[in-house]
């Protein structure tokens, strides 16, 4: 079998026969196919064509084979480059942050010397007031219909230890249930990012002889992180106030903190 050349794409289409015109992979006109041949030559053969304008089979193949292996070689360098590349990003991030990662993903535990109460400070809420380990500041939220919303924080994931007091006053009623408020302050976090298998009980208390819910409960935090979490709940006529201290799953310092703050809360 001969091969054609195509002037245009430079890929070769088989000589089938006398009247291939067009090239297999372009589509264009050869200029110079048999019928056109044949004019200039008209007492030569199709077989004299093949030879004059042809490529022949072998030497068809050659080029194939060394098209084939400069490809492989190709493909076989991108791969290299990109895996080094790939690595040198990875080592680079994980150079940088990788203490970040660790700590964002797998929630450390709050260190001994933080149960330490000589260094707590006091918190004052509107309604609230607490011992700390770490200083509240205020964070901001967006109100929703018919709810004011305060918040403060302190701590953060990445430290094993958040602690949180969420003030909500319920603009359209003058009176809310405590027992109602701590479902909502319960639902309220299952409800944010990252949470899943929420769960949690809870029982009434008395603080200084008035009434507020208490929560501890846990749930896991964007599907790798088991988190505990206590909360403490209470009203007052319309207002809501939760204290909240969430830390690592099975950290027993971070239950005595919890548990710390919880019983240093103070209604005002
Ligand atoms: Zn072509």
């Amino acid at each position: 079998m001969y091969y054609l050349k195509c002037g245009y794409c430079a890929e070769h289409s088989a000589l089938k026969s006398e009247y291939i015109t067009f090239c297999d992979h372009c589509g264009k006109k050869f200029p110079f196919n048999y019928a056109d041949w044949k004019v200039q030559h008209p007492n030569s053969t199709f077989a004299a064509y093949e030879l004059e304008m042809g490529v022949p089979e072998a030497r068809y193949e050659a080029i194939m084979k060394k098209r084939r292996r400069q490809g492989f070689d190709l493909r076989k360098k991108t791969a290299l480059i990109t895996s080094i590349v790939v690595l040198i990003a990875c080592s680079t991030l994980g150079a940088y942050y990788g203490p970040t990662l660790v700590k964002m993903f797998q929630e450390p535990a709050v260190p001994v010397t933080m149960l330490n109460t000589d260094n707590w400070r006091t918190f004052r809420g509107n309604m609230l007031q607490l011992q700390t380990p770490l200083s509240l500041s205020p964070v901001p939220v967006k109100d929703q219909p018919n709810m004011r919303l305060k918040a403060f924080k302190g701590g953060s994931n990445g430290e094993g230890l958040v602690i949180r007091m969420d003030e909500v006053v319920y603009l359209a009623d003058n009176y809310i249930g405590l027992e109602l408020a701590s479902k909502e302050a319960a639902n309220q976090l299952s409800r944010e990012e990252g949470v899943s298998q929420f769960t949690y009980t809870e029982k009434a208390v008395i603080i200084l002889g008035q009434q507020a819910m208490l929560q501890h409960g846990s749930y896991i935090y964007k599907q790798s992180s088991p988190i505990e979490f206590s909360s403490l709940v209470a009203v007052r006529g319309g207002t809501r106030v939760q204290l909240l201290v969430t830390h690592r799953g099975n950290d027993e310092t971070g239950r005595k903190i919890a548990e710390k703050v919880m019983g240093s809360a103070r209604l005002n």
